[in-house]
C-alpha cells in the first residue's frame, strides 16, 4: 500500500516523527524512552513506580500509517506526508497537513517556516506545485498560484504578509467561511514561496519577546491556493500548530496565560472532532467550536479533501507525559 492509496481510503494519513535527544537533553543525561521497532509503530517505555517504590517501564504500543524514527531526514517525511497531497490541489481538492506536538519536539523543524532548508516541506510543496503545472494537462487549464500566510493567536486571525493587520472571519448565509481582507500574493515560483515565508516570519515573531514563546502560542497557517479564471481549484494548507503541552496552562496563575491555554484546548479538541467528522464522512462538521476551525472549513468538506497530520514527538524521558499525549490525541484520528 502506497500513501496515495491509504488517503484515499481514509481521506486521513496520520504519522509520527520521532526527534533525536538534543544537546540540553543529552547533557542531563535524559533516557531515550521512545523506540521504533517498524515502520508503521510506536513505543513508549513510560517509567512507573510500585507501590514499593521499585521502578519499572511500562511499554505501550500506539499503531500509526508511518512512523518515522530520529534517523529519518525532511525529505522522507515529506515523500509520505505532503507529497501525495500535491495532486489533490490539482484535482479540485482540498489538501491539509498538521504539524501537531510539544513545542520543541520539531514541528517548524519538519516544516521549516524557519530554516530555508532545500528539503523541507514547504518548500518541496512549493517545487511540487510549479513542477506540476507544467505538465500539459495542468498547463492548459491556465492556473494561477497564489499564498497566504497567517496566524491565529488567542482565537484571533492576523495576517502575516499585511504587517500583523488584525482580519475579521465572517461566514456568509452559505455557510462560506471569508477572512476578510487575507492578503493572497501571486507566487510564480519557489523562490517567491520562500520570499513569502520569510516575510511571514518575520513579521510573526517581530516584538515579541522570544520567537519560540510566541510560536508555542499560536497556530501559523500557510496556504497555497490555485485559481482558474479568478476561481478557486484547489488549495493546499500546512499548519504548524500551537505547541499542545500549552493546553495545560489553564491553571497558569498568569490570567493572559490561562486564557490563552484554554483558547489553545479548545481549537485542538474542536480539530480533532472535525477530523473524525471528516474521517467518517459525517455530514456535521462541528467547525464552529473555534477559530482555527473556522477557517479552515473547507478543507474539512467537500468529496476531494485529504489530510495528513506529522505528531512530533520528543524521545526524553522528561518529556513522556507530553508525548503520551500527543500519541493519544493523534491516534484518535485514526479511530472509528
Ligand atoms: P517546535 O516547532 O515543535 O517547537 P522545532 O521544530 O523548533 O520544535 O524543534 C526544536 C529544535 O529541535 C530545533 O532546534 C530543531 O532544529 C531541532 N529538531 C527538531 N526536530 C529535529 C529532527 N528530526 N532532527 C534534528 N533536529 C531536530
Ligand atoms: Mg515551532
Amino acid at each position: 500500500l502506497t500513501t496515495t492509496d491509504l488517503i484515499e481510503e481514509h481521506r486521513i494519513c496520520v504519522c509520527v516523527r520521532k526527534r533525536p535527544l538534543n544537546k540540553k537533553e543529552l547533557t542531563v543525561k535524559d533516557l531515550d524512552v521512545i523506540t521504533i521497532p517498524s515502520k508503521d509503530v510506536v513505543m513508549v517505555h513510560e517509567p512507573k513506580q510500585k507501590v514499593d517504590l521499585t521502578r519499572y517501564l511500562e511499554n505501550q504500543t500506539f499503531r500509526f500509517d508511518y512512523a518515522f524514527d530520529d534517523s529519518t531526514t525532511n525529505e522522507m517525511v515529506y515523500r509520505f506526508t505532503a507529497r501525495p497531497l500535491v495532486e489533490t490541489i490539482f484535482d479540485r481538492g482540498m489538501a491539509t497537513c498538521f504539524a501537531y506536538g510539544q513545542t520543541g519536539s520539531g514541528k517548524t523543524h519538519s516544516f521549516s517556516f524557519k530554516q530555508t532548508h532545500s528539503c523541507a516541506c514547504f518548500t518541496q510543496t512549493a517545487r511540487d506545485v510549479f513542477l506540476m503545472l507544467k505538465k500539459p494537462n495542468y498547463k492548459k487549464l491556465d492556473l494561477q498560484v497564489y499564498a497566504t500566510f497567517f496566524e491565529i493567536y488567542s482565537g484571533k486571525v492576523f495576517d502575516l504578509l499585511n504587517r500583523k493587520a488584525k482580519l475579521r472571519v465572517l461566514e456568509d448565509g452559505k455557510q462560506q467561511v471569508q477572512v476578510v481582507g487575507l492578503q493572497e500574493c501571486e507566487v510564480r515560483c519557489t523562490e517567491d514561496v520562500l520570499k513569502l515565508i520569510e516575510i511571514g516570519n518575520s513579521c510573526r515573531t517581530s516584538g515579541q519577546t522570544s520567537a519560540n514563546a510566541h510560536s508555542s502560542r499560536s497556530h501559523a497557517v500557510f496556504q497555497i491556493i490555485l485559481r482558474r479564471k479568478g476561481k478557486m481549484h484547489g488549495k493546499f494548507s500546512l499548519i504548524d500548530l500551537a505547541g499542545n503541552e500549552r493546553g495545560a496552562d489553564t491553571s497558569s496563575a498568569d490570567r493572559q496565560t490561562r486564557l490563552e491555554g484554554a483558547e489553545i484546548n479548545k481549537s485542538l479538541l474542536a480539530l480533532k472532532e472535525c477530523i473524525r467528522a471528516l474521517g467518517r464522512n459525517k455530514p456535521h462538521t462541528p467547525f464552529r467550536a473555534s477559530k482555527l476551525t473556522q477557517v479552515l472549513r473547507d478543507s474539512f468538506i467537500g468529496e476531494n479533501s485529504r489530510t495528513c497530520m506529522i505528531a512530533t514527538i520528543s524521545p526524553g524521558m522528561a518529556s513522556c507525559e507530553n508525548t503520551l499525549n500527543t500519541l493519544r490525541y493523534s491516534i484518535r484520528w485514526l479511530e472509528d
